[in-house]
């Protein structure tokens, strides 16, 4: 177990490796994150800041030789990278790593992603991998997103096509190449958009919360809704599902599990081996946020027998209207202390950036209306 005041390490150093250092620094650990960038969310909660680049090996190491285990916030990061890790965390300490390297490779490509969970039995939306652009996509259904398998998140390297000659011309344009490779999704017509967060510890104990409702704009989160008012066998497929997956992957740490519902069908669109933006309503809708959950299983730390959750609506904070955003939250939280508002301390307010969000700890029928209409 790694006891206080040890350090700890975060990969990433955006607002999630923020909110766990809140987290962390509540038990008196010292973290430290790396990435490229200065002046961080992280860094401005009080972690020690390295910046670097992902493939500067030397520097790396005199990061992880500093802290007694090490997780992620952001896994996008070059394959040589968590190579480098992995071959790091196995000749230092079979626990150092969490979660393991075979998890977050996975995760970082949509076709080993989707592959595995096929393997395990979990149904995706039909896909065809375009490795060369000369592939043959005139029988696949129409329309459908093309998505870069690595390296995409909030909807960035996705382009949806009505007809495979638009894909055609596409592809003519933007051919694969050994840096890009491309996935083809058919576009999947759901009813609503659901998500789970998982937690695991080494030992196999598990700490899964119920289904939240996801509504997006733009490709990016902007609402959640806790716990997901839906049907007791998508509630129940849902979590067997997350369930089933953190065993294979005989995972340690907290990850975010996506689906598309249609009527009786639930499929899994994808995962984020970390604390994930639609499990922010863990933060004041249950006793035990999903960072200090990846805390605790990165310490060694048990996980809680028990835990009170409540209704709770999140809705992000983006850039674009932010200075009236923050003006409508702090009205709505002069009103009623059941808005809880997080803001990362971004240096800039640009348009589709996470700048924050707020959560409302109630109802929807509770709810301000405006809450609605926050950008
Ligand atoms: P990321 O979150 O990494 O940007 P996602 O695959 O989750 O990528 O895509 C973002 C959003 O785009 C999804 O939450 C969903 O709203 C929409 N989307 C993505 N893939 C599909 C699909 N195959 N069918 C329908 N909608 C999709
Ligand atoms: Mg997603």
């Amino acid at each position: 177990m790694i006891l206080p005041p040890h350090s700890l390490g975060i990969l990433g150093s955006g607002q999630l490796g923020r909110m766990f250092t809140q987290e962390a620094i509540k038990l008196g650990y010292t973290v430290h994150v790396y990435s490229p960038d200065k002046n961080s969310p992280a860094c401005k909660a009080g972690a020690i800041e390295w910046t670097g680049s992902y493939l500067d090996f030397p520097s790396l190491k005199r990061f992880l030789d500093t802290v007694s285990g090490l997780s992620f916030e952001f896994e996008n990061i070059p394959e040589e990278c968590l190579d480098f890790i992995n071959d790091y965390s196995k000749s230092r300490d079979l626990n150092f790593l969490k979660p393991n390297a075979l998890s977050i490779k996975i995760a970082q490509d949509r076709i080993l992603e989707k592959q595995f969970f096929n393997s395990i039995g979990l149904n995706t939306v039909l896909y065809l991998p375009i490795a060369t652009g000369e592939e043959d996509f005139s029988e696949f259904p129409m329309p459908a997103i093309l998505k870069t398998t690595r390296f995409g998140y909030d909807g960035k390297g996705q382009w949806k096509f009505n007809s495979s000659d638009e894909l055609k011309v596409f592809l003519r344009e933007n051919p694969p190449s050994n840096n890009v490779k491309y996935i083809l999704e058919a576009y999947y017509p759901y009813d609503y958009e659901i998500s789970v967060i998982y937690a695991r510890n080494q030992e196999g104990k598990e700490f899964i919360f119920p289904p939240a409702l996801n509504f997006h704009r733009n490709s990016i989160l902007d609402l959640t809704e806790f716990p997901a008012p839906i049907p007791e066998n998508i509630h129940n497929l849902a979590i067997s599902s997350a369930s089933l997956l953190g065993k294979n992957l005989d995972y340690a740490g907290v990850f975010g599990l996506e689906f598309f519902v249609s009527g009786d069908e639930l499929v899994v669109n994808e995962f984020a081996p970390r604390p994930h933006n639609s499990g922010h309503y863990t933060q004041n809708g249950s006793d035990i946020s999903q960072f200090e959950l990846q805390l605790r299983i990165l310490t060694g730390m048990d996980l809680p027998e028990q835990n009170t959750i409540k209704p709770c609506l999140m809705k992000n904070l983006l850039g674009d209207d932010y200075s009236n955003s923050l003006q409508l939250c702090l009205e709505l939280m002069s009103k009623d202390s059941r808005y809880h508002l997080h803001l990362y301390q971004k240096d800039e307010a640009k348009p589709g950036r996470k700048m924050g969000h707020i959560n409302f700890v109630g109802k929807k029928s509770e709810v301000d209306k405006r809450f609605f209409n926050l950008t």
